[in-house]
């Protein structure tokens, strides 16, 4: 899952960084919104953390350019606004959820996980495919109710593919969701992660979609 978070503030900018790349998020970080424009022109994110006072244009006047666009990029706001007015205007410019500062970096993690959910229109906190289950709160793989360990890179791949069974999804956007800028991609990063999950999970768990991807075929 990757993230962009805009924030001005340095210090609330590298302790969010830091702390979701723990909970094994990619996370680009910039501090102002022609900086949050250039990301999401380049970059498809799974969801934005926004906060709203920033030096030139506003968080608001962002998500608000955002929605005219028809961008549907989950956008939690992280602010130190805490009025019930603010909080109404952020969420009826078009944000999905509204977090006052200070705030626990659990919390941010959960709400994301419940936006993220919200966003493929899943209910259930975990993903259930056949004999496969994957938790993104724990972070853990099941098969048959045995835990597999997998490496971060590995779940973000299994994650993605889970979320949309019998979805393909290209090496690009594999490769896209696993890495943040200045992170170096072997040529064949992609490739030696699913040699690994299907060691772990069985070869036919994970199928190639010739000229296209990779996907995790719906099972029952
Ligand atoms: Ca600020």
């Amino acid at each position: 899952m990757r993230l962009l978070v805009v924030e001005d503030d340095a210090m609330i900018g590298i302790s969010l960084r830091n702390g979701l790349r723990q909970d094994g998020y990619t996370v680009d970080w910039v501090r102002d919104g022609a900086a949050a424009e250039l990301a999401i022109a380049a970059t498809a994110y799974d969801a934005i953390l926004l906060d709203l006072g920033l030096p030139g244009r506003s968080g608001l006047e962002l998500l608000a350019h955002w929605r005219a666009r028809q961008n549907p990029v989950p956008v939690l706001i992280i602010t130190a606004r805490d009025t019930v007015a603010d909080r109404v205007l952020g969420l009826d410019t078009g944000a999905d959820d509204y977090l006052v500062k200070p705030f626990d970096l659990n919390e941010v993690s959960a709400r994301l996980r419940a936006l993220l959910r919200r966003r493929v229109g899943r209910a259930a906190p975990i993903i259930e495919n056949g004999p496969l289950t994957l938790d993104p709160a724990s972070r853990e793989v099941r098969l048959d109710g045995n835990e597999i360990s997998l490496s971060a890179r590995e779940f973000g791949i299994l994650h993605a593919l889970m979320e949309a069974p019998g979805v393909p999804l290209s090496r690009s956007q594999l490769e896209e969701r696993l890495y943040g800028w200045q992170e170096e991609i072997g040529s064949n990063a992609v490739e030696v992660h699913i040699h690994a999950l299907r060691r772990k999970l069985g070869s036919d768990r994970i199928r190639n979609v010739r000229g296209v991807g990779y996907m995790v075929p719906r099972e029952p």
